[in-house]
């Protein structure tokens, strides 16, 4: 934990921001000459004042976090951690832009300004990459509130600017009881699993290949980044395939669909349809209707709604019983001499699924299961990773979407080690509080969340102070499923 050394150039900037502020005066050679007050420990410094909006994005008021500092000489130094800041200010309420300031000479007006805003910079300041040269490896911060922007004038903005100085401190306080040296073990194997790499080529080649748009029915994997990325590629993401237009191209997501909606496809012979059902789910489907043609009653462990329980329901229509936790087995309305199965849902907890399995086999004595454990070797390799990593962590962070099965059993497998642990989807929703008195820091991802995600996670925490980064690799991966014939 750090001292917050709170920089203004202004007395009415350090009134408004309250409490402890250090006054350094106005223009580069203040900033540059700074001395800060001596600390007894580390400190983490964060320059905060009003400035001009470089961009029309930015209005009156608004606060803007810098991500990086630029200066019309081409300089540009880097602040890791303001995504985590400008996430906390978001969180007490403020209107938050997070970008690059330009760092200029002189007051520059707003005609001037217009010209500064290349590459997504969005605000002018004249002190913080100044103030930044003094610094060293110092953590450091820089937010600004916007005076003047590019279609308002300085006198109302002003005042709407020093209006929103007036909120920033809790967010920066935070953000310096967050700064400590730290470690990071990154649970490996982690991130993409082969079904949801042949996913996504799927899609990508699809559209290559076919043209935008390409319709896929439902997420194609659960994550909300990857979805995001392939609109942008030019997929269409529909609920159903009553949404696609005639003629289109269609991809079926890879959690599987049922028969009924394959049924649905053919009776649409307009449609190109391209399945990215995972291998590995098309076996399970495969064994439900091996199971029921033996007559057996199937009984299925998974979670309700989720959309691969869905189309594993639909192998067997009626004759697969859903069982959630072990004190569902005990409704099951079936009598010993009943012939029985049970499948379970690929992403689950091992752990989880070995304790309803028990009561399962202790229920009906002849009951069969698969010929191999259903629980995929992915959802397997980033459990194991996460477990022999927990018990050494402070906190675990797991990335990925609230929406996918096998990133929440992550965080309950590091949960049942003992471990804090926390669902991410990107490092914009990382609590600064979660870090407070967190040394080793433990991250893995989802099946279905980019290894970019977890990049920028550890560069965000990079911004709080010395880190370092190690993996943990508990074993190798080499799966790889081929595609489909329409996209080779
Ligand atoms: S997690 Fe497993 S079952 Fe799901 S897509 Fe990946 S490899 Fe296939």
């Amino acid at each position: 934990m750090a001292e917050l050394r709170l920089v203004a150039a202004l007395r009415l900037e350090a009134l408004a921001l309250g409490g402890r502020v250090q006054v350094i005066g106005m223009g580069p050679q203040r900033a540059a000459t700074a001395r800060l007050r001596a600390a007894s420990g580390p400190i983490a410094v964060a320059m905060a004042g009003v400035a001009g909006g470089v961009s029309p994005e930015v209005r009156a008021g608004q606060v803007v976090v810098a991500s990086e500092l630029r200066t019309l000489d081409g300089r540009v130094r880097r602040l890791p951690g303001a995504a985590l800041l400008a996430a906390e200010l978001e969180r007490i309420g403020c209107r938050v832009s997070l970008g690059p300031i330009v760092s200029v000479p002189r007051f520059a007006r707003a005609a001037e300004r217009a010209e500064l805003g290349e590459g997504g910079v969005l605000a002018a300041d004249m002190e913080s990459a100044w103030l930044a040269d003094t610094l060293g490896d110092t953590p450091f911060a820089v937010v600004r509130t916007i005076a003047d922007s590019l279609e308002g004038g300085p006198v109302f903005g002003g005042i709407r600017a020093l209006g929103g100085l007036r909120r920033v401190r809790p967010a920066l306080e935070a953000w310096a009881a967050a700064v400590a040296p730290r470690r990071v073990e990154l649970a490996a194997p982690r991130s993409f699993c082969a079904g949801v790499e042949r996913a996504i080529e799927i899609v990508e080649r699809a559209i290559d290949r076919f043209g935008a748009p390409v319709f896929v029915r439902r997420q194609i994997v659960h994550n909300a980044h990857v979805v995001a990325d392939l609109e942008r590629r030019g997929a269409v993401f529909v609920e159903e395939l009553e949404d696609v237009p005639d003629g289109a191209t269609v991809v079926l997501a890879a959690h599987g669909v049922s028969p009924e909606v394959r049924g649905q496809a053919a009776a649409r012979p307009d449609l190109s349809v391209i399945d990215a059902t995972c291998p590995l789910v098309s076996k399970v489907h495969h064994e439900a209707r091996r199971f029921a043609s033996q007559g057996r009653r199937i009984v299925l462990i998974g979670h309700a709604e989720h959309e691969e329980v869905v189309g594993t329901l639909g192998e067997v229509p009626g004759g697969i019983d859903l069982v959630e936790g072990v004190e569902d087995v005990d409704r099951l309305p079936y009598g010993d001499d009943t012939p029985m199965a049970y499948l379970t849902q690929t992403t689950l907890a091992v752990d989880e699924t070995a304790e309803v399995i028990a009561a399962l086999r202790e229920r009906f004595a002849g009951i069969v299961g698969p010929s191999a454990n259903d629980i995929c070797y992915a959802s397997q390799n980033r459990q194991d990773a996460v477990r022999s990593l927990a018990s050494s962590c402070d906190l675990m962070l797991v990335v990925g979407s609230a929406n996918s099965s096998n990133t929440a059993r992550l965080v309950e497998v590091a949960r049942r080690e003992g471990c804090r642990a926390e669902l991410v989807e990107d490092a914009s929703q990382l609590d600064l509080r979660w870090l407070r008195g967190a040394g080793v820091v433990g991250i893995s991802a989802g099946a279905s969340a980019p290894e970019s995600l977890v990049q920028g996670l550890v560069e965000a925490l990079s911004g709080l102070g010395p880190l370092e980064v190690a993996e943990h690799r508990t074993t190798e991966e080499s799966v790889r499923f081929s595609l489909p014939q329409q996209v080779r």
